[in-house]
């Protein structure tokens, strides 16, 4: 609902709260929407919003244009409501939008423009804000397919998200993401989501972690409200599921999870579910929900390769609006392999230890982040394993080939070793020198360029390297 207030004397009253509580609370909520919008986007559309009064489950925001009401009505009314919700300590069910003078004009230059193509059409939920079954999406506005980095390792998933947003109910359904923790399967649903109702803000999508619901489930029969989990789960277009290994030998919730699933699916309604296992692999899950699952597209997540590692690093310093040497990136990317949650934790503690230093050089990377890989001594990694592999097939040590030594029976592991670093962990040759006994990044860009000369040759050397990086993937597994 849009109510038309301009000039009106009602326009900073709350309804039952004082000015202070509402401010208050909306500086709470601007402080929390901030972390997960860019700078630009929160000025342009949240500078001059007011929160004018909280009723019961609803919520008045007043905002000084029409433009506004619609960007946060499609972009981040589920975020709002949560947030909302969190800080009014009232469950927020849902939004109005007042367009309203401010008291302080704002200035020309801070009026919002409106992007013409987005709002081409206007958003159809413009004016039904308040109905009744409109359900908060529980959607968090960070995760879009923008600022997701795709690499060889997830391209799959991507792929099929992408599809699946396009086209919700049509392809892949359901669709199951599985991988391990903090590699994106959480973002790349609710992209799915996020995008379905930036096109169409009228689709009804609803995001829930298993555990979400789970409780509700039981919530609904303490109750005796089974009807109204029917209705709440039944009556949207996209369904995402979080995590539902943790669906495990919970009986009752298996089998309302199961009728769930039926009903949406034989309407056509697209259903996305992520997990940390294949369905087969999941003990004590149902063979009928299994079967179920696996039936439509099936797309795992695997940790990203070097490069992604980097791209991410880069794009999360973009985002930040900090600026970091390319070498510094590389190091950290080497460092931290497990997963993207970690490595974006590892950039948090290297930014905030080197305290806004203008041109940190590697050596400064390095030591702040020295303390975080110390914590995980027992991690080896990718260049760990790999030299090793190499030492071994070679019978050298590591020392041997960080000396100086030139001697043939050295040389050759050490090309061999350099080619690897490049083409399989993605170093640069600057540091693949560095790491071989401080030589110079010529050494390493010809010891590339030789072995990959003659593997077009010998066929012994394709097979030892092949053999090579069997082991190291193996290794990995
Ligand atoms: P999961 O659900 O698999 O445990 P999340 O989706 O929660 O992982 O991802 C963990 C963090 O890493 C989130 O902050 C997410 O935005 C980020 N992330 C994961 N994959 C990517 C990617 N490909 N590009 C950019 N950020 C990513
Ligand atoms: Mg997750």
């Amino acid at each position: 609902m849009v109510n038309n207030k301009e000039g009106s004397d009602a326009f900073f009253t709350s309804l039952y709260m004082n000015d202070d509580q509402l401010n208050q609370i909306w500086k709470n909520v601007l402080g929390e929407m901030e972390t997960h919008i860019s700078p630009v986007v929160f000025k342009t559309w949240f500078k001059n919003s007011r929160l004018l009064g909280i009723t019961g489950s609803q919520a008045e925001i007043g905002v000084t244009n029409r433009a506004t009401v619609n960007f946060l009505q499609k972009f981040t009314e589920g975020q709002l409501k949560n947030s909302l919700s969190n800080f009014a300590g009232n469950y927020i069910q849902s939004i109005t939008y007042s367009v309203v003078a401010t008291a302080k004009p704002a200035k020309k230059d801070a009026v919002p423009v409106v992007d013409q193509q987005l709002f081409a059409d206007p958003p159809v939920r413009q004016n039904n804000a308040v109905s009744a079954h409109s359900l908060p999406s529980n959607l968090n506005p960070k995760y879009v397919f923008s600022n997701f980095i795709v690499g060889n390792r997830n391209r799959l998933a991507y792929a099929a998200a992408k599809a699946v947003a396009d086209q919700p109910g049509v392809m892949y359904n359901p669709l199951y993401l599985y991988g391990g923790v903090g590699l994106g399967k959480t973002h790349l649903m609710q992209a799915v989501g996020n995008e379905i109702i930036r096109r169409d803000p009228t689709k009804q999508v609803l995001y829930v972690s298993c555990e979400g619901f789970t409780n509700d489930y039981v919530a609904s029969i303490q109750r005796n409200r089974p009807d109204d989990f029917k209705r709440k789960y039944r009556s949207v277009d996209v369904f995402l599921v979080d995590d539902i290994q943790f669906m495990a030998g919970k009986d009752g919730t298996q089998e309302e999870f199961f009728h769930t699933f039926n009903a949406l699916y034989q309407t056509n309604k697209q259903i996305i579910i992520t997990s940390d296992k294949i369905p087969s692999e999941i003990k004590d899950l149902e063979e009928r929900l299994s079967s179920r699952f696996s039936s439509g597209m099936i797309a795992d997540i695997q940790p990203p390769d070097i490069e992604t590692r980097q791209a991410i690093l880069q794009a999360k310093c973009i985002e930040r609006n900090i600026l970091l040497p390319q070498e510094g990136l590389a190091y950290i990317a080497t460092q931290i392999e497990s997963n993207i949650r970690e490595l974006e934790g590892a950039l948090t503690t290297v930014i905030g230890r080197l305290e806004g230093k203008s041109n940190p050089t590697l050596e400064e990377i390095r030591q702040a982040l020295s303390g975080l890989t110390v914590n995980q001594p027992h991690k080896k990694t990718s260049f760990d394993i790999l030299s090793n592999i190499v030492c071994e097939q070679f019978s050298v040590s590591m020392d041997d080939l960080r000396g100086p030594c030139r001697q043939k029976e050295l040389v050759r592991p050490r090309q061999v070793l350099m080619y690897l670093l490049k083409h399989e962990l993605g170093m640069t040759f600057p540091s693949i020198g560095r790491e071989l006994g401080g030589r110079d990044h010529t050494t390493a860009m010809h010891a590339v360029d030789k072995i990959e000369k003659e593997m077009k040759k010998s066929n012994d050397l394709l097979q030892e390297l092949s053999s090579i990086k069997e082991r190291f993937y193996s290794a990995r597994a």
